[in-house]
This record gives structure tokens, sequence and C-alpha cells, in this order.
């Protein structure tokens, strides 16, 4: 897409730190890494986010974030990884091409994500409404 900052970088029209090309995705490094080897999955092809792009492209998406969590592992022995992604102003997403995060991790480092700063306290009641209703959308969209 025209004006796409990860548009251009995915297809090679601006030369990055590459970790893993194909056909559909390109992976590199963040430019502003939460730690060593943190990577970005991205697909070629320009969706918003989750919301806009097909759930094959997201499936693969999540399957080549599992590759680069083990190479992470391998190579820079870290202790665990976050797969993080955002969809929308919102959730913290500033990029909005759909991207997946591939962040090593090190007991003790001082990563802060932001996503799960909170948590909200519902009584049973509220809790159980919400989960039927979302078990119902969840089933209906297959
Ligand atoms: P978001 O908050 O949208 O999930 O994450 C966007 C990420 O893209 C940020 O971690 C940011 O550092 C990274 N980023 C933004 N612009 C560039 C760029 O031009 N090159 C690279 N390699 N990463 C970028
Ligand atoms: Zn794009």
């Amino acid at each position: 897409m025209e004006g796409c900052i990860f548009c251009a970088l995915a297809n090679g029209e601006i030369p990055t730190n590459t970790v893993y090309e194909d056909e559909e995705f390109r992976v590199i490094l963040d430019a502003n890494p939460a730690n060593i080897g943190h990577s970005l999955v991205l697909p070629k092809k320009h969706g918003e986010n989750i919301f806009e792009l097909d759930a094959q492209t997201v499936g693969k998406a999540h399957a080549l974030a599992k590759k680069v969590a083990e190479a992470q592992k391998k190579v820079l022995n870290c202790d665990g990884v976050n797969i993080l992604q955002n969809n929308g102003e919102a959730s913290g997403q500033t990029v909005m091409h759909y991207h997946v995060h591939v962040i090593p991790r090190y007991k003790g480092d001082k990563v802060g994500l932001g996503a799960f700063g909170q948590c909200v306290e519902l009584d049973k009641e509220e809790t159980q409404k919400y989960l039927e209703k979302l078990s119902k959308a969840v089933s209906e969209n297959e």
C-alpha cells in the first residue's frame, strides 16, 4: 500500500535487517528492540490488522513466529519469548500494517510490555454473561 512503511520494508523497497524471507513474508529486526533479537514477522501483502487480514495469512504468520522463537531460543539462549500482536491504536499498535512481535526474554529483564498493566475485577454474573456471548460469537464465526 502506498505510503506504508512496513509494505516498503516487507517487499524490499527499503533495505532492512532481514532474518528470514519467503514469497509471502519477511522477518526483520525491530528498529527499537525490547531485547537483542526482537523480531517482527511481516506479511508482504498489506492488511492493517487481524480484522483485515485473512485467517490463512494470520495462521502462517504465527507458524513463522514459532520458527523465529525457536531460533531465538537456540541462538540467544533466552529463557522465554513473548509473541505479541497489536490491533488498533487502543491496543498500542503504532504501525498500521499487521505484524507479529517475537521478543526474547530473560529472567529478571526489565522489558515492560504495557498491555497487562491492569487487571479488571468482574463479578461472577458478568463473567458468565461475556463467556456465553463470546463462546457463541466464536462458534458462529466458522
Ligand atoms: P506496534 O506498536 O505497531 O505493534 O509495533 C511497531 C514496531 O515497529 C515498534 O516496535 C517499532 O520499533 C517498529 N518500527 C517502527 N518503524 C520501524 C522501521 O522503520 N523499521 C523497523 N525495523 N522497525 C520499525
Ligand atoms: Zn502495508
